[in-house]
């Protein structure tokens, strides 16, 4: 292998250290304890999986997690209310509903209704709407841990060519907009499943970014020497194993940089999460940021 690994995993540990650090100093300074809420409709297996990850973080840190579980047939009148009261609650800062809900449940209709103050998923299209219009209130957990992971590789998306595969209002769509915020400006493609001549358009990438749920879509061919690739794929193998969307092994030998599956953007998303929590806190209660 020749290109260079980032380690999500280890910036997420970082990450995760100062966040820690900064929840004590709020709780000692600020007589703050930082608070999120996690709603899990349901038993869905891999859900409740997440939702648990999501709690033990939380722990971890010192932020205040209360898990709220209610059985599959729960009606919407009584979800609306949960988010209600949730938005309500001085000591709940961050307000996640585990997607996805079970199928009488209208999954827009909760995004919407979760207070934009409180909205640590970045999923109401309020927040959607303040990042297209370039004064982003919480960015989305995954495009901002792909942002930190190219930070933390020194890549300078200014004036780069980003291609974006991928175009989900959770992954691409809100990646490929903060990406070309001022400030980032870099010149984004996003492609998708129509896209003509998609290995044509990767060549084009001084930062390629997969994210699409395909294993082995992205190949050695479509890469061009030294262009950077993040994989947000995740997919399972033959053999159990987690895989993402790139062929590894030969990208590889290709790119000057690469994250991992697992171990590359996963972590980062939970961890983006918590930061986005602990900036709802500080937010909603006039704190400055620290230096
Ligand atoms: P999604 O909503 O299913 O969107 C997939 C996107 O890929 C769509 O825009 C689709 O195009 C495009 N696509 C499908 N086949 C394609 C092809 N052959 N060529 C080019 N584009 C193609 O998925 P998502 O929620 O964004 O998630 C994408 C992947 O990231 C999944 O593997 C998911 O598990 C993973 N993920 C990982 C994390 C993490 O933390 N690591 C977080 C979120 C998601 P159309 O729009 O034209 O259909």
């Amino acid at each position: 292998m020749t290109a260079d690994l980032i380690d999500g995993k280890e910036l997420a540990r970082q990450l995760r250290g100062r966040i820690a650090d900064e929840v004590t100093r709020m709780r000692a300074d600020d007589d703050v304890i930082p608070g999120l809420a996690a709603v899990l409709v349901g038993d869905d297996p891999a859900s409740r999986i997440y939702v648990g990850m999501k709690h033990r973080d939380c722990m971890e840190v010192g932020i205040a997690s209360r898990m709220v579980e209610l059985p599959a047939d729960t009606s919407q009148a009584d979800l609306d209310a949960l988010v209600e009261e949730l938005n309500a609650a001085d000591e709940i800062d961050g307000i996640l509903v585990q997607l996805p809900l079970p199928d009488h449940l209208d999954e827009r209709r909760i995004q919407e209704l979760i207070s934009p103050d409180k909205d640590v998923d970045a999923l109401n299209p309020y927040t959607a709407g303040r990042l297209a219009i370039g004064d982003p209130t919480f960015l989305s957990c995954t495009p901002y841990g792909v942002l930190e992971l190219l930070a933390h590789a020194g890549v300078d998306t200014v004036g780069a060519n980003v291609v974006v595969i991928g175009r989900s209002n959770l992954v691409g769509r809100p990646l490929a907009n903060m990406l070309t915020l001022k400030g980032r400006d870099a010149t984004v493609t996003l492609a998708h499943s129509r896209t003509r001549d998609l290995a044509a358009v990767c060549r084009t990438a001084d930062v390629l970014v997969a994210a699409v749920g395909r294993a082995g879509l992205v190949t050695a061919d479509m890469v061009r020497p030294g262009a950077t690739v993040i994989d947000v794929g995740t997919n399972r193998a033959d053999d159990g194993s987690l895989v993402g969307d790139v062929d590894f092994e030969a990208v590889a030998e290709v790119a000057g940089a690469i994250t991992p599956v697992p171990g590359g953007v996963g972590p980062m998303t939970r961890t983006m999460l918590l930061q986005n929590t602990l900036t709802a806190a500080r937010r909603r209660r006039g704190l400055e940021a620290p230096e």
